[in-house]
């Protein structure tokens, strides 16, 4: 029997999980005007396969539409099927961008900011995750050894990223048990997201053809190390020359970078509901795991929010090509689009306010009073998802960046996933996200 060929056409959708529907490769051009009908309610699948409260219920229909710059094929050589999948943007009958559709989301946030400042967003994501049951022995944090454990994993996960178009950065055996860490290079606009999405998706297949359990939940249990993902940004003009620095600022950044890094972190209480979107992303969120705590802008610290990436001399690219701030406030649970598309409304609305650039810390911000923080601008991270939703929720600015619906269907998606796990113990809880994600 000759195998027919599927690509599966996909989303990444509102629980961060990557849903679709395959067909055979022969039909991709029609598909490309036809689409693949999808449902509105799935937008409420949580990740724990629970249906949230949905204003749609049964009703409803919707077309997801491949974007023919974005098959991924990748082929490996152990006898079985190559992985092909598609991204696809949610679309209503009529053709208009859905309500819900995070890529869409995220392309309005990218309009807007070309639109306010003539800016472009350039960048990757940073992914830490970890085995579930991995090989590494005690001792092996960022040693040749704890590389060579998943050395196989590692070299078929980079030519998957090659095979994929994305250009391969590095591969590490980063701090935790078991735990990695692998960077892309950078890329512009949707790009940027799509190819978060696309690395997930290939970490977990590589996984899988290896008999490997890749997780990305954001921290296994409290003990552990967390599995952070760090978005690295930098701005550009309407003819790509890079414009976040400036050399002779205190820190480097220029001032519009400056105005769109403060709006980050003036909303930041508020987006960190769509960065960083599940129950134990708030465990993550805690002062002393390198991750971040406070709404701070920091100079090479690995504990700010916003952290002003090094240069170098040594580099042959330029420094204002160099050049780079990373959003650590985020995790694997959040789909990149809806995280990137927050981060980036919040710089635009930074930029629209006119707002000074923040003051870089460099200090433990956990050992300052409360009224030390108040007066220098500071506030503590939301520490549970309720609240991070409050916030969110209740910010008419900040809701108003998105679709007039999508606030409340999202809030009440996660509201369906803290539901779920009700009756969970702490225990149960730490093992359900790293059993889906
Ligand atoms: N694992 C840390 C996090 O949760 C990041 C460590 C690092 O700086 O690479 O974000
Ligand atoms: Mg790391």
């Amino acid at each position: 029997m000759k195998l027919e060929p599927l690509i599966i056409a996909a989303t990444s959708d509102i629980a961060g999980k990557f849903r679709g529907k395959a067909f055979p490769v022969r039909q991709f051009e029609k598909r490309l005007n036809r689409g693949i009908g999808w449902t509105p309610t799935n937008v409420q699948i949580t990740c724990f396969d629970s249906i949230a409260e949905s204003p749609y219920g049964a009703l409803g229909d919707l077309v997801l539409i491949p974007d023919p710059e974005t098959p991924v094929e990748v082929e490996f050589d152990d006898g079985l099927p190559a992985e092909r999948f598609v991204l696809g943007d949610i679309h209503e009958t009529d053709g208009t961008p859905w309500e819900c559709c995070t890529r869409s989301l995220l392309k309005s946030a990218l309009d807007r900011i070309q639109e306010v400042a003539g800016l472009k967003i350039f960048g990757a994501f940073e992914h830490e995750f970890h085995f579930v049951t991995g090989k590494c022995p005690l001792g092996s944090a960022y040693t040749t050894a704890g590389f060579r454990a998943e050395r196989q994993f590692g070299e078929v996960l980079v030519s998957a990223i090659e095979q994929a178009k994305l250009v391969p950065d590095t591969f590490m055996k980063e701090y935790g048990v078991n735990q990695y860490e692998v960077t892309v290079g950078p890329a512009s606009g949707v790009r940027i997201a799509d190819h978060a999405t696309i690395l997930r998706e290939l970490v977990h297949i590589v996984a899988e053809r290896l008999q490997l359990n890749a997780s990305f939940t954001p921290l296994r249990n409290p003990e552990s190390v967390g599995n952070g993902v760090h978005i690295h940004m930098s701005i550009r003009n309407d003819v790509g020359m890079p414009v976040t620095y400036d050399p002779t600022s205190t820190h480097g950044l220029s001032p519009i970078a400056g105005q769109f890094v403060a709006g980050v972190l003036k909303y930041l209480d508020r987006i960190v509901a769509l960065t960083a979107p599940s129950v134990v992303s708030y465990k993550r969120l805690t002062p002393h795991r390198w991750s971040s705590s406070f709404n701070n802008l920091g100079y090479r610290d690995r504990e700010a929010s916003v952290r002003i990436c090094p240069v170098s001399d040594l580099s042959d690219i330029a420094k204002s090509e160099q050049f780079n701030f990373e959003f650590r406030a985020a995790d694997a649970a959040a789909s990149p689009y809806l995280a990137l598309a927050a981060i980036v409304h919040a710089g635009a609305q930074g930029i629209e306010e006119g707002l000074d650039c923040p003051d870089v810390t460099e200090e433990d911000l956990s050992l300052l009073s409360p009224n030390d923080l108040v007066a220098r601008g500071l506030t503590r991270l939301p520490q549970s998802l309720e609240s991070a939703l409050a916030n969110f929720e209740k910010d008419k600015i900040v809701t108003g960046w998105f679709p007039q619906d999508f606030a409340t269907i999202y809030v009440k998606h996660k509201q369906g996933e803290i539901a779920y796990l009700a009756d969970s113990t702490e225990a149960e809880i730490y093992d359900a996200y790293e059993a889906v994600y």
